[in-house]
């Protein structure tokens, strides 16, 4: 049999979370669910420097807020906890203890400043400074020096870090779902640090060693990682354990498509980059946030979807049911994805469309003071008059205010292509009639109206626009006999008559 999928999303505490970093939760969610595994949410604070307060909170909240919420992790306990590295700090040292008794790994006392003076030197004569085989038995460490020699420094209690010992003259060949065959020359690693002097791990060795103890059997992560792979990988093989799977996802590119996507970029370009606003107290500065800004988040999850990733047809909305179903990690791609704001805009567009006027009119009531007395199932029905031309439940009033309050100002633009010599006739013998609509119904207007028109070969338009002007206060927006029907016909008249009287 084979074994239970778990998969695992680690980041590390050090900000809020960004919309690559939900990326990859949500990749990792939908390969776990697709093949009825776990969905482990591992938190990576070992690096107690770049710890930034709120921000834990900040993961949880917005994956919870996205609907990918993890199976196991900090208060969801699934047998494999704690969940957050720093909790499990007294874990890790007996695991690099192991690594130096095969071998694998040494002790190093080199200070800042010697290994400062080395990258120096180096630089002056135009070389970068590696720490590997190429110059590791010149430095200090219990490679070079003598096992009494470093006895006495520990026992002293001279600082040290424990580093990988990275093989000479080998070719890796690393897997990689996405990439294939990656191959790697040893020649080119450095000696990592796995055990700090603070006594904590590094990256490195508490993510091996939490993903072996957590039974992770795919590793799906940022192309970012990429480079850490081939240490990873020797690291499984030091300590005789069998690796998980990886997979690499692609970069997500900046909306010009050079260069990776930043948090600065929001700001820039006037776009959310974050799940949610993330107030930079140390910056001073406020992040936009998807969910502040409107955004679904199920429309969110499926144009993150195809952020690197796409089913291989046209068809481009997905439920997360649907996502589940389709996904494969085997369709994810190489090449990085740019981030299209305006695609975002689109899936929640779509979206729009496929949640129920009531859901949509609740929200719309929440969110406009103008609407505090007005009967909800009005209110659904001018949703269902607009929704198709919004993107955004914030977009619903400029598009609807005057099913709710006549017009007040009227856009100068409009007046001049609306108001012309005659309209005062027209609009006359419109309120006339309306007025003798008794049966005061979309239909009845429209062919009374109509018929009107059509008699008296008066140009369409000089018949609607005006109307319109007067209805709505601008020349676009859903059918006019809608809008009559729906406001009544002393409104309507109303609105008529004062447009008369401005004329
Ligand atoms: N803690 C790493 C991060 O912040 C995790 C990388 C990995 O998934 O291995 O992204």
């Amino acid at each position: 049999m084979s074994k239970k999928v778990r998969v695992r999303f680690a980041p590390s505490p050090t900000g809020p979370l960004h919309i690559g970093g939900v990326r990859t939760a949500l990749f990792n969610y939908l390969f776990a669910k697709k093949h009825g595994g776990d969905f482990v949410l591992r938190i990576e604070d070992t690096d107690q420097n770049r710890f930034v307060e709120g921000a834990e909170e900040y993961i949880t909240e917005a994956l919870e807020w996205c609907g990918i919420p993890f199976d196991e992790g900090v208060g969801k306990d699934g047998g494999f906890g704690p969940y957050r590295q720093s909790e499990r700090k007294h874990l890790y040292k007996q695991y690099a203890d192991e690594l130096i008794e095969k071998g694998h790994a040494y002790y190093a006392f080199d200070t800042a400043d010697s290994l400062d003076a080395h990258r120096k030197d180096h630089e002056a004569k135009g070389k970068t400074f590696i720490y590997n085989w190429h110059n590791r038995l010149k430095l200090t460490n219990s490679l070079a020096l003598s096992a009494e020699e470093v006895a006495a420094k520990l026992d002293a209690g001279e600082p040290y870090v424990i580093r990988f010992k990275s093989p000479q003259d080998e070719i890796l060949h690393l897997q990689d779902i996405v990439r294939g065959d990656v191959k790697i020359d040893t020649n080119i690693l450095d000696d990592k640090i796995l055990f700090k002097s603070d006594g904590m791990p590094t990256y490195h060795l508490a993510n091996i060693v939490d993903d072996h103890l957590m039974e992770i059997t795919h590793v799906i992560r940022g192309e970012e990682w990429l480079p850490s792979l081939a240490l990873h990988y020797l690291l499984y093989r030091s300590f005789e354990w069998e690796a998980p799977q990886f997979a690499h996802l692609p970069l997500i590119l900046k909306p010009t498509g050079k260069g990776k996507l930043s948090k600065r970029d929001g700001a820039k370009f006037g776009f959310p980059v974050f799940p949610k606003e993330w107030n930079d107290t140390k910056e001073g500065q406020l992040y936009m946030g998807f969910k502040d800004e409107g955004y679904f988040p199920d429309a969110l999850i499926n144009f993150l979807a195809f952020l690197g990733w796409n089913p291989g047809t046209e068809q481009e909305i997905f439920s997360l049911d649907a996502l589940i179903e389709t996904f494969e990690l085997e369709r994810i791609n190489k090449a990085g994805a740019r981030f299209d704001i305006k695609k975002a805009d689109w899936f929640n567009q779509q979206y729009m469309q496929l949640k129920s006027n009531e859901s949509i009119a609740i929200a719309f009531k929440e969110n406009q003071a103008e609407l505090a007395d007005i009967d909800i199932n009005y209110i659904e029905m001018v949703v269902d008059l607009i929704k198709e031309r919004a993107s955004f439940t914030k977009d619903l009033w400029s598009l609807s205010h005057f099913f709710f309050v006549a017009p007040t100002e009227y856009d100068e633009k409009a007046r001049k292509k609306a108001l012309k010599e005659g309209t005062g006739d027209i609009l006359n013998k419109l309120v006339e009639i309306i007025e003798a609509t008794e049966d005061y119904s979309v239909e009845t207007l429209q062919t009374n109206i109509k018929g009107w028109i059509t008699d008296n070969e008066i140009g369409f338009g000089k018949v609607m626009q005006p109307l319109r002007f007067a209805l709505a206060g601008a020349l676009s927006g859903p059918d006019l006999f809608q809008i009559m029907f729906m406001i009544g016909k002393q409104e309507t008249i109303k609105r008529i008559q004062k447009v008369i009287d401005m004329l």
